[in-house]
């Protein structure tokens, strides 16, 4: 039986995805130089961005790509405003410490979008500031953040905008056109539906050709674009088959309609869980038009003893169906996810094999 997979990425893959992983290539080849290229530009494709932006795609998974976008971009000697809602915010600021990168953390309630407010009360008082740093779509608990009008903020005031776009890339759209934005990091194995192991940055030209400082060697996101600029090639050892794979993904999804057409697919995923598991009393943790199109945490109606998010997560996974507990700690909830090649019958099964396990707790309880 298929495992179904509703969690934020990597999620289920298509036949043509998994077909497209059966290629050996030379990774020093005109063939694999032209792969590359292609794929770079499928990619600005689906970004819709003009050609001030280049494509940098990177080995390994999301977080390399934020951490590469981060090293290699944000500005050396002035701070950037890490915009903290959730453990995806929280990793962007662990990455500023560690590489004592110069910046401030402005934390908020995790189950709330970024207030741009509350932003621009702060940039008030921190004239030093000279870009924003954020997560698009926050995993953690599945709420979209602001982004468009933090860019309005930030055009006001000058500043540069980095966003962690994982899993935003391909769904929500993304102002190219505003003239602060300067990066947006992405990976293959989430909205795209490709497979593991292969990430990106889309970032400014400008920003790229400025001479700086490499932080790290294999992280070097400048380093990195030279180097296909120069000679086609990736510098370090690519992941041929994950790169096809991902090309192979995106003609499905152009061909498919793109981001209207997967935002509406996640959209109507999501509204099937929610009206499927409502009769169980089993409800969405945020409600609203933050509330993510990717994830949904949904708040158990138990207490832990009763019916933990973890043994429910352990029960389903027998039937080959994986969601995720939630990163909320307080509350007894779990994570579906959405990304993926998932279809109404998974969803039907997940809401079937769900309704089995809670019923069979209230015969007990009764
Ligand atoms: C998936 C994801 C990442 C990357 O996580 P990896 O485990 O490195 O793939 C980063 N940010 C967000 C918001 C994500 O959803």
């Amino acid at each position: 039986m298929k495992t179904a997979l509703f969690t934020p990425g990597p999620g289920n893959t298509s036949d043509s995805v998994r077909a497209a992983l059966n290629c050996d290539l030379g990774t020093r080849t005109p063939q694999m130089m032209a792969l590359t290229k292609h794929l770079r530009k499928q990619i600005a494709e689906v970004a819709r961005c003009n050609d001030d932006f280049s494509v940098v795609p990177l080995q390994g998974s999301g977080t390399f790509a934020v951490e590469a976008m981060m090293t290699s971009l944000l500005p050396a000697k002035t701070p950037s405003l890490i915009l903290v809602n959730g453990p995806y915010g929280e990793r962007m600021a662990e990455i500023c410490r560690i590489h004592a990168l110069p910046h401030y953390v402005l934390r908020s309630d995790p189950l709330q979008p970024i207030n741009v407010v509350t932003v621009a009360d702060y940039l008030e008082s921190h004239n030093d500031i000279t870009a924003l740093v954020l997560v698009h779509l926050e995993t953690g608990i599945g709420i979209t953040n602001p982004l468009e009008e933090l860019l309005v903020l930030a055009e006001q005031r000058g500043l540069h905008v980095f966003s962690d776009s994982m899993s935003a890339f391909g769904l929500l759209p993304i102002k190219f056109a505003s003239s602060s934005l300067s990066a947006v990091a992405a990976s293959s194995n989430k909205v795209l539906h490709g497979v593991p192991g292969l990430s990106f940055v889309i970032a400014r030209r400008d920003i790229l050709e400025k001479p700086g400082t490499a932080r790290t060697l294999s992280l070097d996101l400048k380093a990195q674009y030279h180097g296909f600029q120069h000679d086609g090639m990736w510098r370090f050892t690519p992941p041929v088959q994950v790169i096809s794979a991902l090309s192979s993904a995106i003609d499905d999804y152009l061909l498919q309609g793109g981001q209207t057409t997967r935002l509406e697919s996640y959209k109507q995923r999501a509204r099937r869980v929610i009206d499927g598991l409502a009769p169980l009393d089993i409800r969405p943790l945020v409600t609203g038009s933050h509330s993510a199109p990717a994830i949904v945490t949904f708040v158990l109606p138990f207490d832990e003893q009763v019916l933990s998010a973890s043994l429910l997560s352990e029960r389903l996974l027998s039937s080959n169906i994986v969601i995720y507990p939630s990163r909320v700690a307080e509350k007894n909830s779990f994570r579906v996810g959405f990304i993926g090649e998932l279809t109404a019958e998974d969803i039907d099964r997940l809401i079937t094999v769900m309704t089995d396990i809670v019923c069979e707790i209230r015969r007990q309880l009764a």
